[in-house]
């Protein structure tokens, strides 16, 4: 979601007259945009932000200048303590108020012509009107796949997660907006869209004639757009994946299968003290019938280890729960006690080495998963979808149906094709092949 709301970012500023570029070196303007759901990710913010105030102060000793601004989680929820411990910042605004940078960028240039410093300005507000109404239509796509928000913000409230109060109370973007942003999308070469949301499948907009559609009727109306091939959605809470959605992934071609569904624990236990609200058989038996409806999806999970309480069974119960299910790809993460939120005054907090010893079991178990799920497929065709440049000329970078990156020899020229690959090699990480003699051109 960061990756999209950047590049919204850079619509919202590119008729100011700024362009992205690859180095922060020598740019007028530097937006950091941080991610605060693990403690990890958001120091990161801090001692990025005093290498970037070195550029700033070599522009300034070179008598230009530089608007240093911080955005995304870490803005919304440090925004004071960012000012205070980088004064040299000048702007910090929140995930919800970023349609306003043109403005905050106004009030900076102008505290810094005064020459009252950058201003550090400050806005992290959830205005009653969603950011969305204000933002112009999407840029110049940068490859055959997007992103698309259709989603923001969450009212579940897991007991360890700092997202509704980051990114504020669950929101569905109406039907129409989403699908004349998918239409742009396409119409600039896209084919394939991830609809993003931080709990996408809660999703309920206001769709056609005073109706509320969900996401499996949403899914149904994009995969009629001609040109759009391929259609994935991330990330779902297990609890709001309803027999309709099950269905779509039955029904719907252009639905690929793949799935990102994190169980984030195996005990009961647990997953009622994280308010989870589902058990795990409830979550095998979800596996069990997307697995009907479609046989070949592949399933993709986040892990946390080490939440307060957990005990040596609960974790075995978490391993049990990943033996069963089987996954194609899956991230795990120690737990982070974050700010705020519930668990983190837990008194029952696991000791980092058992935390440690717990995830390097996890990510053993998950990464030979991973391998053989890739092994299985060597020898067989895939459509992938070239997306990129690979590390070598005569190579591309795309994603098979299930998501894995796959690397193909083949002639830069089909950048944005979905060609048939054979597959040849297999890593944990990704796939290796060439285009299929003959194979069919898919798109
Ligand atoms: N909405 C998604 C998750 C969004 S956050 C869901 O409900 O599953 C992405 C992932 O970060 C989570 O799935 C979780 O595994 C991890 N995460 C969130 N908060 C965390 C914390 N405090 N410590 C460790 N991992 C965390
Ligand atoms: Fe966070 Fe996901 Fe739980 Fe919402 S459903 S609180 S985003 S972990």
């Amino acid at each position: 979601m960061n990756v999209y709301d950047s590049a919204r970012m850079a619509d919202v500023l590119a008729p100011l007259g700024f362009e992205s570029v690859d180095t922060p070196e020598g740019a007028d303007m530097v937006i950091v945009n941080t991610c605060h759901i693990r403690e990890k990710a958001s120091e990161k913010t801090f001692s990025e932000l005093g290498r970037l105030n070195r550029l700033k102060e070599a522009k300034t000793a070179a008598g230009e200048r530089m608007v240093l601004a911080v955005a995304g989680c870490v803005a919304q929820a440090e925004g004071e303590e960012i000012l205070s411990r980088a004064p040299y910042v000048d702007i910090v605004l929140g995930p919800q108020t970023y349609h306003r940078l043109p403005e905050l960028l106004a009030r900076a240039q102008r505290a810094a012509d005064a020459g009252t410093g950058g201003g550090g300005i400050l806005d992290t507000e959830f205005p009653a009107e969603p950011k969305f109404d204000h933002l112009p239509d999407a840029g110049q796509a940068t490859g055959p796949a997007a992103f698309l928000t259709v989603q923001e913000g969450c009212d579940r409230f897991c007991s360890f997660c700092v997202v509704p109060y980051t990114r504020g109370g669950e929101f569905s973007r109406p039907a129409s907006e989403i699908l004349g942003e998918a239409r742009r999308l396409v119409g600039r070469g896209v084919v394939e869209i991830m609809l993003l949301g931080q709990n996408v499948n809660a999703y309920h907009g206001a769709g056609q004639g005073g109706t509320s559609w969900d996401l499996a009727r949403l899914i149904r109306s994009l995969a009629e757009i001609d040109g759009l091939t391929r259609l994935r959605y991330t990330t779902s809470h297990p609890a709001d994946m309803d027999d309709g959605l099950i269905e779509a992934h039955r029904d719907c071609e252009k639905l690929m299968p793949y799935l990102h569904l994190p169980a984030q624990a195996g005990s009961d236990r647990v997953l009622a003290a994280m308010n989870r609200r589902y058990t795990a058989a409830e979550y095998l038996d979800i596996v069990a019938r997307l697995r009907q409806a479609r046989p070949d999806i592949a399933l993709s999970g986040d892990f946390i280890v080490g939440f307060p309480g957990e005990s040596d069974d609960d974790f075995e119960a978490t391993l049990d729960l990943v033996r069963r299910v089987g996954y194609a790809q899956a991230y795990s993460f120690k737990y982070s006690a974050r700010p705020g939120t519930p668990a983190a005054l837990l008194a029952t907090q696991v000791p980092e080495p058992v935390r440690a010893h717990r995830l390097e079991r996890l990510q053993a178990l998950l990464g030979a998963q991973q391998l053989a799920f890739n092994q299985a497929h060597v020898g067989s065709r895939l459509p992938v979808l070239l997306e990129r440049p690979g590390r070598r000329p005569g190579q591309l970078v795309g994603r098979s149906p299930y998501m894995q990156a796959v690397h193909v020899e083949v002639d830069e020229s089909r950048r944005g094709d979905i060609a048939m690959v054979e597959i040849q090699a297999a890593t944990s990480n990704s796939l290796a092949g060439a285009r299929f003699p003959g194979g069919v051109r898919a798109a």
